[in-house]
């Protein structure tokens, strides 16, 4: 749990290191728009497409931290949230 302004609600930053992939580092292929998921170990996470929104999120970065940075953005994408939401209860199950 990060503390700050919102609640994570579940949704963090991945952990860098993947347990299926070979190379032991995620290997991300678009779902669809700015939402991606490994192709070992399914984990979804929102990445910026737009240029526009990865210089923000840049600074986002430098000023917060990953976490605190990828909390908020997902906090402000409501449909991101509910996609990702989606996608981790098919890989949990
Ligand atoms: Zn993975």
């Amino acid at each position: 749990m990060v503390a700050g302004k919102y609640s994570n609600n579940g949704i963090a930053y991945p952990n860098p290191h993947c347990d299926k992939s070979p190379t032991s580092a995620h290997h991300y292929i678009v779902v669809e728009k700015d939402i991606w998921e490994c192709k070992y170990c399914h984990i979804p996470i929102w990445a910026p497409v737009y240029l526009s929104d990865s210089e923000k999120f840049a600074t986002q970065i430098r000023f917060k931290g990953i976490q605190r940075a990828y909390i908020e953005a997902v906090h402000h994408r409501p449909e991101v949230r509910k996609k990702i939401r989606a996608l981790e209860s098919i890989r949990n199950d």
